[in-house]
């Protein structure tokens, strides 16, 4: 964590930090969270991750850690830090999984019906709004499977799709 690594200032980092100068204080390094406080716009470590008041400012990366109350909660630290920093990535993977969970044959035949036939035509004749809807949340789905396939998580649902919606029709 010296000054030549890139810092995020969106992320939170885990780093060595010394004991405070006091008598009878341990002789141990500690482990604490590293963000970016926007109030004072400084980078600043918190408490160490046992409790104990440490020091401000990380020591040097690879700074051996070697107290124990530290490195015990040292696991659930990481996985903490690992969803705090990665929360786009993992909420993006969240609708991709999603998406390609839509890759049915049911959606994919309603969505040819879409593509291929008189969609007004046919939803007209359907027996009953439910029914129309139930169609068109086939095609939204299998549509926004075809747009993840596509790396586009923002496509919205084709024009017209949910034309009994829509005004002056
Ligand atoms: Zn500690």
């Amino acid at each position: 964590m010296s000054g030549t690594t890139e810092l995020d200032t969106t992320k939170a980092y885990l780093v060595p930090v010394a004991h405070l100068e006091l008598t009878g204080e341990p002789d141990l390094t500690h482990l604490a969270l590293y963000t970016w406080v926007e109030r004072i716009g400084l980078w600043a470590t918190e408490a160490g991750i046992c409790g104990r008041t440490t020091e401000q400012g990380p020591l040097p990366a690879g700074t051996e850690v070697t107290c124990l109350g530290c490195l015990n909660r040292k696991p659930v630290y990481e996985q903490l830090l690992y969803s705090h920093n990665n929360r786009h990535q993992l909420e993006a993977e969240a609708r991709r999984q999603q998406a390609f969970a839509e890759d049915t044959p049911e959606n994919g035949a309603w969505h040819t019906v879409w593509l291929e036939g008189n969609w007004s035509w046919v939803t007209k004749k359907m027996t009953t709004a439910a029914q129309r809807e139930y169609a068109a949340d086939r095609v939204a789905a299998y549509s926004r499977y075809l747009a993840t396939c596509d790396g586009d998580l923002d496509r919205e649902e084709p024009d017209g799709l949910r034309w009994w919606r829509e005004a002056g029709r």
